[in-house]
């Protein structure tokens, strides 16, 4: 990675300002039901801690669509960080002004603090060049672990780096460490392998992907298009009739790229999407009139599983089949067991099939589970995400 990181500066005594992602999910009552995201940036407030930063972090939550929400304050946030991390974290009621200053004023080096909701301004997602000043004037240097909101270019994630140094999270190296080496430098076989509902969601990923991969693996709904570009009748199946051209141009780069280029060879159809509707296996191109396809069946299961099983680089986003019904989760569990067990290094993104692998209790033999869900698609698409740009290269 040619980013600098926390680990190439110097932090002690100073005042560290930390964009991280601690968007977490929160039930009806407001409690936390999820806190991998809080999780995810504990390396990076440890490591600050222990060289004797003062650590004051930031974030957003939910849309408050820039006004105050009181059921969006990021108090609760701040208590289960303390939790976490077994000490005290300060909590300013605002992100900006006296508070925060006045807190910050009270700080000795491994203290930590948690600013408010950045999204109470509208001004963060507007990228505004003076309230970016204004969050830059609590600190002295600026880190980015927000890896699931580096796509989008707002105060906290870009414009902050035009008067901060710059540098990125443990996490934010992770993630772009990790992900970069597969798209530049991948051991081969490369294998990716993509799923969900939609072509048109990934489209960009696709295409990008096909000159680095050795095998596409192609499932879920966004193979129906597929497969309804090679002439096959999908019935009543989720196909998105004005991508089939493209995934027709798709397959037809692939094959002059020299690329496998892989569609499932059997499916499970049912009569209804209902977990509890008539279904079987059929072959591809044998979808009973008015059926639909839910899952791969079991010889794709296994044709793709012996791909995967050879591969020294596995990336995968977007499960096989309706996984949510139980009835059609068989694909997309199988492929989750054969990633887990493959020889490779193995790098799963996207919120469903993250949970797919999550539900093996296998998910600590993948190499990297990806923290973001649109971040991680633009990386995969090979685009230069703003909050990565604007971080200080190795070289500066
Ligand atoms: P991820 O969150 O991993 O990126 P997506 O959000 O793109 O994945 O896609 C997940 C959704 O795709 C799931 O809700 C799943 O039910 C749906 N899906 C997968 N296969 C099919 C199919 N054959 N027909 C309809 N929907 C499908
Ligand atoms: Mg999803």
């Amino acid at each position: 990675m040619n980013k600098k990181t926390i680990q190439d500066v110097d932090v002690k005594g100073k005042k560290v300002i930390v964009r991280v992602d601690f968007n977490v999910p929160l039930d009806q009552d407001g409690h936390i039901t999820n806190d991998t995201r809080i999780k995810a940036a504990l390396p990076t407030i440890s490591y600050l801690r222990e060289k004797g930063a003062i650590v004051i972090l930031m974030s957003h939550l939910g849309r408050p669509k820039g006004q105050v929400k009181e059921e969006l304050r990021l108090g609760i946030v701040a208590d289960r960080l303390g939790q976490l991390i077994d000490c005290k974290v300060l909590y300013a009621k605002d992100c900006i002004g006296p508070e925060p200053e006045a807190l910050i004023s009270g700080m000795q080096p491994g203290d930590v603090l948690l600013l408010e909701n950045l999204r109470f301004y509208p001004e963060e997602e507007k990228n505004d060049r003076d309230f970016a000043r204004k969050l830059a004037s609590l600190a002295e240097l600026y880190v980015n672990d927000a890896f699931g909101t580096a796509h989008r270019a707002h105060a906290s994630t870009a414009g902050i780096a035009e008067f901060l140094p710059a540098v990125a999270g443990l996490l934010m190296q992770s993630e772009i460490g990790i992900m970069g080496k597969a798209l530049e430098n991948p051991e081969r076989p490369f294998v990716a392998i993509l799923g969900g509902a939609k072509v048109s969601d990934k489209m960009a990923v696709i295409e990008n992907l096909m000159n680095k991969v050795d095998t596409l693996i192609i499932g879920g709904g966004m193979a129906n298009t597929f497969l309804a570009a090679q002439g096959k009748d999908m019935a009543k199946s989720l196909v998105e009739t004005d991508k089939i051209d493209l995934a027709r141009c798709l397959m037809k780069q692939a094959a002059e790229k020299g690329k496998a280029f892989l569609l499932p060879s059997d499916l499970v159809a049912a009569e209804a999407f209902a977990d509890d509707a008539k279904h079987q296996v059929v072959a591809a191109d044998q979808i009973p009139a008015g059926w639909m396809a839910m899952d791969i069946g079991p010889a794709s299961i296994g044709s793709f599983g012996e791909v995967i099983k050879n591969a020294k680089t596995i990336l995968w986003n977007g499960p096989m089949g309706v996984f949510e019904m139980p009835s059609f989760a068989k694909g997309t569990n199988e492929i989750a067991r054969a990633v887990t067990e493959a020889q490779a290094v193995s790098i799963v993104g996207g919120g469903d099939s993250v949970a797919a692998v999550q539900n093996t209790g296998l998910a600590h033999k993948i190499t990297h589970i990806s923290t973001g869900g649109g971040a991680t698609l633009e990386f995969l698409e090979g685009k230069e995400l703003p909050g990565v740009a604007v971080l200080q290269d190795r070289s500066e």
